[in-house]
Formats: C-alpha cells, structure tokens, sequence
C-alpha cells in the first residue's frame, strides 16, 4: 500500500504543473486561464488569486461540469500549497478536461512572491467602479453590494424573460446565477430572448447564455444545468442552495412544479408570464403570502393556455417582464422596499396600463395551506394534462 508521500509523487508524475511566475505572466498578458480554488472556505475568505472561482475540494467532482462544461478550458487549480490541486488536477483529467494544471507552491508561494490576490471580503477597486451608482443608493451601498455578490438566484428558463432577468441580476453583481433550460437557440427565438444572438443558433441555451453573462461581468458564475426542470432532478439542482428563484417557466407542469419544491424549500419565487401584449408577476414567499396554488389552484384546460409559441408574443414584453422580475429579486436579497408579495401585477403593453390585484394566502392550499393534501412531488405533466379540477 502507498503512503501518503507516495501517492503524491505518483499523481504529481502524471499531471502537470505551472510556476505562480508563469501564471502571473498570463495575467498580465490578459490571456487569463481560468483559476480554480479547491481550498475550503475560511482559506478562501483570507485571500484567493484575482478572478478565481472556488469550489471546495470536496465539492469539486460533483459541481465542475455545471460551472466548466467546455472540457476543452485551460484550467489552473490552486491549493494552499500544491498537493491538493495536483490530486484534483488528476480527478479533473479523468474527468475528461484536456487542460488543466496545477499550481506549484500555490497560494502561499505566491502571496510570499508578493504577488496581486483579492479578498473577498470589501470590494476590490474594479468593483467600487463597476458597482458605484449602486454603493450610491442608500438602500444597497457597499455592504447591499457585497451582499448581491454573496448572493444566489436560480433562473428557471434562459427565455423570453430568463434573458433580460439575467442579464440584470448578473450586470448587477448577483454572485452566482444557476440557470435551467434543455433547449438549443433556435432563430425563431431571437426577437426577444436578447441574451442569445445569430452567432449562438443551434446552441444549447444555457451554455449560449453563461457564455453572454460572463462577458457582461466577470464578477458572476454561471451554474448551466442543461436540463428540463422535473420532479426527479429539482432536489438535486435546489440542494446547490439558492436565495431566490426567477421562473420563468412557459408551461404549467414547470411552474406547479417550481411553487411545490419552493414552498418545501422555503425559497421565495419571483414569477413572471406573458402572453401577446399582455403580461403578470408576482412574488410567491412561503408561508408570508399566497403560492402559485394559492392563486391558481389548477391549471387551465390546455386548449386555454397557448404557449408563447402557439400564442405569439410582443418581443419586448418579456424584456419589461423579467426586468421587472430581476428589481424584485434584487430587493428580495437586500430586504429593500415592498416586493409583490402578495400581488399580482397586471401590465398590458398594447394599452400600456398597469393593475394591481391583491392576492391572498389560501388557507385551504393543498400545498401551503393549513392541512396540506399535497407534500411530495407529483406528475405534473399529468396533473396539468388532465380534466379541469375547479
Ligand atoms: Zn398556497
């Protein structure tokens, strides 16, 4: 059996390595690899090279291929010293990633070169500048932004409103947009779903729009699960931790689905839908106001509820929308103003109007009402397909 000594120096044999002067010249140079921490959280808070993404060694294995899909990235990993990063240099090639090093001497080497690295608590000099007409606003300032930093939102659908509702979060500094969608860009999208383009046709959605968000600010990782939301993954992707959720789902197996896994996790849902000039949100908190059931309590009969694709839609819609969706979700992180909880906004575009309709939390909801009826995850598919329950 091998000792500990051994098995490094066997997985140090088989990768490969980089100096700190090597990296710092890439820096500089502006041709950045893209830097993994893989040390654990207190390390990471007292310092970490500039523009790096942390994920715990721990967590490396399951959370790489949602934050890095393209394997063929040149990847630097650090550790504090070097030992680490090389066994999760070697866990990483055998993970199909073509290009990756590990750093010798890692961070403590190259804070004793005297080299540039961030903490992440307070605000770089890059951030005061790129977040200065938000510390300006009494209700954000610096600490409001470092908050929207530390923060976490998860998008249902990279859409119609998934594309302006990201675009904002992440021009905003929301630290880390999970994103879920399992279609490809497809040209019929593009008169409204702006955070695609002509170049990212035949795409899948969520790599087309990670791709877009982290030209916008490279303050934000993008967490792609190219997947369709179902009753068998959405434990999965919601156990990755997340402060809110934007849906902006087009069908109402996804949206039933969304309101029951976020009353059972306890995490607000910002909603949104449109349809032709016309569109809604509101702000579904558990247990402080009324669920998605609490103000829909079934679905409509199919024939009822065209689809954006059946129905049509004013391009521009969605962009008013989910714009709309991003202010209650920045508010919802920093606890700023009155969010739509408990109301339901109205717009119509081809009249431009705005209602309001108060929306109460039910206490017979069969999901957050006071006996519930419903407590685990259904056929949604079927529940939405199946005869008008009023
Ligand atoms: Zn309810």
């Amino acid at each position: 059996m091998a000792t500990y000594r051994e098995l490094l120096a066997q997985v140090k044999a088989e990768i490969d390595e980089v100096s700190p002067s090597e990296v710092l010249a890439r820096l500089e140079d502006g041709d950045r690899p893209l830097l993994l921490d893989v040390r654990e959280q207190d390390e990471w808070q007292e310092g970490h090279l500039p523009h790096a993404i942390h994920v715990p060694r721990g967590n490396l294995e399951s959370r790489i291929e949602a934050l890095v899909p393209d394997k063929s990235r040149e990847i630097v990993i650090y550790c504090a010293a070097g030992a680490r990063s090389a066994f999760a240099a070697k866990s990483l090639a055998d993970l199909g990633y073509d290009d990756v090093s590990s750093l010798i001497g890692g961070f403590t080497d190259w804070k004793r070169n005297g080299y540039v690295f961030e903490t992440p608590r307070g605000l770089t000099t890059e951030q005061r500048a790129r977040y200065s007409r938000h510390i300006l606003i009494p209700e954000v300032g610096e600490a409001g932004q470092q908050r929207l930093l530390d923060s976490r939102v998860l998008l249902i659908g990279a859409g119609g409103l998934g594309s302006p509702a990201s675009l904002y979060l992440a021009a905003a500094g929301v630290g880390t947009l999970g994103i879920v969608d399992a279609d490809v860009v497809d040209d019929s999208n593009l008169q409204r779903q702006i955070v695609h383009s002509t170049n990212t046709l035949g795409e899948p959605k969520v790599l087309s729009a990670k791709r877009t968000i982290e030209a916008l600010n490279p303050d934000v990782q993008v967490l792609a699960y190219q997947e369709r939301l179902t009753s068998e993954n959405v434990e999965r992707i919601l156990a990755d931790g997340w402060d809110v959720i934007v849906d902006g789902a087009d069908n109402f197996p996804t949206r039933y689905l969304v309101n029951d896994a976020s009353v059972w996790n306890d995490i607000p849902v910002v909603h949104g839908s449109i349809y032709r000039f016309e569109g809604q949100v509101t702000v579904f908190r558990p247990h402080v106001g009324p669920c998605y059931r609490c103000l829909y309590p079934a679905p409509p009969p199919p024939e009822l509820a065209p689809s954006c694709a059946e129905g049509g839609v004013l391009g521009v819609l969605p962009g008013i929308i989910g714009s709309l969706q991003a202010s209650e979700a920045l508010k919802l992180i920093l606890g700023a103003g009155d969010t739509l909880t408990g109301r339901l906004l109205l717009f119509d575009a081809l009249h431009t109007t705005f209602d309001e309709v108060a929306v109460k939390k039910d206490p017979t909801c069969p999901v957050c009402g006071d006996a519930p009826t419903i407590t685990e995850y259904v056929d949604y598919v079927e529940f939405c397909a199946g005869p008008v329950h009023v």
